[in-house]
């Protein structure tokens, strides 16, 4: 049945797009090798150093999804046969563990707790062991979208410089980037990997790389074959402010606009401060339900998504569909191993209380109507919080 109103996207990505984005990717498409279009991604590929905190950096824009920017991360730093270290801590983490064996990299896989960060003790004592440097790169996901926990990169790179090792270290910020603090000059970050449709608030389509001088350096040797994603000729091409083949010309005049509205409206921190206000009032409802957010650690809990237990014996398939039926609301899946036993609020990128509000109501709601045994108060709980005593900056 058609719907009315707004439909509520509450998935961790793709997120609500502004109407200023969507009416800016909506103007007439440009000559992409024209005067004007070479503005417009300056604007983009400067305006977007802010945005992962680096001055040094080179950023990348290729039309793509996430997935394309993993790829971009891995062909242009790596050879076959090279080892690197990553973590068994979530859907996505194993997804870009995947995609490096395909290409012939030997992955070492930390085993990990899915309800904890990354340990960097660990981290540290996995590179101290390896005094031959066999392990190429580090590389982990900030903010593991699948299970709502965000791993502490500043802690990961000072594991790194105790073991003195000379790992390059790549992140995926793909779910952070936008909505957690993530400094890619001062946390030693060699390649952040990011995307459009998340915490920058665009629909999908752009992969992102944030390239440190290191990372640059070692793609000159990196025998890995690539074309479509060589950092090198799209650094030749963008010097002057074009690429090497068509860009998503509407998306970049989305991503112009989407820096203007973070950078210099909003301002970065404070729109850290709204992810975590926002992240904290809903994790006070899920607590008012007396349900189980599935982040252990406090100091990793997510603040751009919630991952939800569900009650044992409850499938959170059927409860996400009624919420979609009966109140118009998206919310995430369980992903791999917690299909059918997690669901996930998306609360980052174009978002505000009211927005908020409306989807923890849908959330309760929900609960009702599938029957999940849990305690009223939930949304009365977000709501104390975040009309009473949490001054908004
Ligand atoms: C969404 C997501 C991805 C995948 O990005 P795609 O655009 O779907 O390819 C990768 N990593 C994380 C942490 C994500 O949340």
């Amino acid at each position: 049945m058609p719907q009315s109103g707004r439909h509520f996207l509450q998935i961790p990505g793709p997120t609500n797009v502004p109407d200023r984005i969507l009416r800016a990717i909506s103007l007439p498409t440009i000559d992409h090798r024209g005067p004007e279009f070479a503005a417009l991604a300056k604007e983009c590929l400067d305006g977007l150093k802010p945005v992962f905190q680096t001055t040094a950096g080179s950023v990348f824009i290729y039309p793509a999804s996430g997935t394309g920017a993993w790829e971009a991360a891995i062909v242009n730093t790596l050879s076959p046969g090279d080892r690197v270290l990553m973590f068994d801590n979530g859907h996505f983490a194993g997804l870009w563990r995947k995609m490096a064996e395909s290409f012939g990299i030997e992955v070492s896989l930390m085993p990990c707790d899915w309800r904890r960060g990354i340990d960097p003790s660990r981290v540290e004592a996995a590179l101290a062991e390896d005094s031959a440097h066999k392990i190429k790169a580090v590389m982990c996901v900030h903010n593991e979208s699948s299970t709502g926990v965000a791993s502490q990169i500043d802690e990961i790179r000072k594991a790194i410089d105790a073991a003195r090792h000379p790992a390059l270290f790549m992140v995926d910020v793909v779910s952070s980037l936008g909505c957690l603090d993530f400094q890619q000059d001062a946390w030693g970050v060699d390649v952040a990997v990011a995307t459009s449709q998340k915490g920058l608030m665009l629909p999908p389509g752009l992969g992102l790389n944030c390239v440190g001088e290191k990372a640059l350096a070692a793609s000159k040797t990196a025998r890995l074959p690539r074309s479509f994603w060589s950092w090198d000729a799209m650094a030749t091409f963008n010097r002057n402010g074009f690429f090497p083949y068509t860009p998503a010309t509407n998306l970049l005049y989305g991503l112009r606009e989407a820096h203007r509205m973070l950078v210099h409206e909003e301002g970065l921190a404070n729109v850290f401060c709204r992810h975590e206000r926002l992240a904290e009032a809903a994790r006070r409802a899920v607590r008012g339900w007396g349900l189980e957010i599935f982040c252990l650690d406090a100091r990793c809990y997510s603040n751009s998504l919630t991952a939800v237990l569900m009650p044992e014996g409850w499938d959170e398939a059927g409860f996400r569909k009624i919420v979609l039926e009966e109140f118009n609301m998206a919310l995430g899946a369980g992903l791999s191993k917690l299909a059918g036993k997690v669901f996930r609020i998306g609360h980052l990128g174009s978002f505000n209380d009211l927005m908020l509000c409306g989807a923890l109501s849908g959330v309760e709601m929900g609960l009702t109507r599938f029957g999940v045994p849990h305690r009223a108060g939930g949304v009365a709980a977000a709501l104390e919080f975040l009309g009473g005593g949490s001054p908004k900056r």
